[in-house]
């Protein structure tokens, strides 16, 4: 589909479309071969697969399953595996594609990848889904593998997940192969610190826009929506940090104490699912609410497309860090640069899932475990280099936070491909 460049509604744009036009306007800054970004526009690879399923009541089903394969010019193909009823290729491409650019960002040596099965990961029982995703990874065994696309968990799917996975794959090898895919558990080749690191990554993007607009920390006010895996990291980091912390919400809505919230009270999506409602707070919001809140940081950590046309000229904050995937549409976005408001954007803030799961495949390749010191020293070093070449881009260029971040990544993406040329 082409990209259908800048919108006049404020219609969501597919993945693929914001990919493409993040791509041609990273490009209008650089001078790079027109090949080079004709072929950055389209996917190296998309697998389709069947997936048949003997269901617990003796029926056979067959699922659909894809692997978006986009640009592996850096490294081995790299990306989540998600279970969703509105899986489709098209997502799958469009993902890929940005998982290119957040590993070009961090300067990790992968390429971009994504997949997943059209289900309803609630309708099947635990034996279900692991045998669909033991058939799913038969099924992508020939495309994958640690030195060629290396699968991690995303919507519907988790560490479990990827122990069956891993599972899967090293039995049909005859070896055990833990790097084949990331987000694993500890005890199989999981790192330490892998669940918490794109909210850790987050909490570290926001201490450093605060640094750099002159918000001394303990004097910022930040309202984080979501409060799952990256909301809560994110909020807990920062409260230790001594940030006040003053709103966060899940699907039900938000709690909001001016003076700042006891972040290590409230219980996490993972503590307590959809709890946030049910602590006892001097404000209860709307989640649209919270994103209307006078604060000076405000991260979206919940689901995508929430600072839209018709709120982003309510939005009160000084500066937006974004924690979850594209959580600012098109339009939205270009009310917030009209009127001043930072936006730092997700494929640099919550890159640290990406990293730490760069971490744990270079740990699983040298069969050695690191410390959840060592790992999270190392997050801190990966994360303030993203951040210090970003914000160069933005000095040297007069740019939005997101520009510079594509800036950094196509660059990196560019010089590569130039680097190899084009086989034949
Ligand atoms: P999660 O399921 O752990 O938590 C999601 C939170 O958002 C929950 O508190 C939930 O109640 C809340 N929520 C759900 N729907 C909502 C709605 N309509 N309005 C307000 N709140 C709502 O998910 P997560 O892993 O924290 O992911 C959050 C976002 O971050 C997603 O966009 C995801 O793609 C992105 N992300 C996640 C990771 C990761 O490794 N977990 C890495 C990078 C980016």
């Amino acid at each position: 589909m082409a990209s259908t460049g800048k919108q006049t509604t404020d219609e969501p744009e597919t993945a693929v479309e914001t990919a493409r036009r993040q791509l041609e306007r990273a490009a209008a800054h650089l001078d790079i071969d027109r090949g080079i970004i004709d072929r950055l526009k389209h996917p190296d690879q998309v697998h389709r697969v069947s997936v048949p399923l003997k269901r617990d009541d003796g029926n056979t089903e067959i699922f659909t399953g894809y692997r978006a394969q986009h640009d592996s010019v850096r490294g081995p193909f790299k990306g989540g595996m998600r279970y969703h009823p509105g899986v489709t290729e098209e997502e799958c491409i469009g993902l890929s594609m940005w998982m290119t650019w957040k590993c070009a960002v961090m300067n990790i040596p992968f390429g971009g990848a994504k997949g997943g099965i059209v289900v309803n990961p609630k309708e099947l029982s635990a034996e279900e889904k692991e045998r669909l995703t033991r058939r799913f990874a038969e099924e992508l065994r020939d495309f994958i593998g640690p030195m060629r696309d290396i699968p991690a968990p995303d919507m519907g799917t988790d560490a479990q997940t990827m122990a069956w996975f891993m599972d899967a794959y090293s039995m049909q090898e005859g070896e055990t192969t833990p790097g084949v895919v990331t987000g694993k558990p500890p005890v199989i080749g999981g790192s330490h610190g892998r669940e918490e690191s794109p909210g850790q990554s987050v909490a570290i993007i926001v201490r450093e826009a605060c640094d750099y607009y002159d918000y001394p920390l303990e004097e910022t006010t930040v309202a984080i929506q979501g409060f799952g895996s990256v909301g809560a990291n994110a909020a807990l980091a920062l409260h230790k940090w001594g940030a006040n912390v003053v709103a966060v919400s899940d699907v039900n809505g938000a709690i909001y104490d001016p003076d700042g919230l006891d972040i290590d009270d409230i219980p996490t999506h993972e503590e307590e699912p959809e709890a946030v409602t049910t602590y006892d707070a001097p404000e209860h919001l709307s989640n649209d609410e919270l994103l209307e809140l006078d604060v000076d940081v405000l991260v979206p950590a919940a689901i995508g497309n929430v600072i839209t046309e018709a709120n982003a000229r309510d939005v009160d904050a000084d500066i937006v860090v974004e924690g979850a995937n594209g959580p600012t549409t098109t339009t939205g976005d270009e009310i917030l640069e009209n009127r001043g408001i930072p936006v730092v954007p997700d494929i640099l803030a919550n890159a640290g899932g990406v990293t730490v799961s760069y971490f744990e495949w270079l740990q699983d390749i040298n069969r050695r475990q690191w410390s959840l010191e060592r790992v999270n020293e190392e997050l801190e070093t990966e994360m303030l280099k993203a951040w210090n070449d970003v914000r160069d881009e933005v000095e040297t260029r007069g740019v939005t936070w997101r520009d510079a971040a594509y800036i950094v990544g196509l660059s990196r993406i560019a010089e590569a491909h130039q680097a190899r040329g084009l086989w034949p």
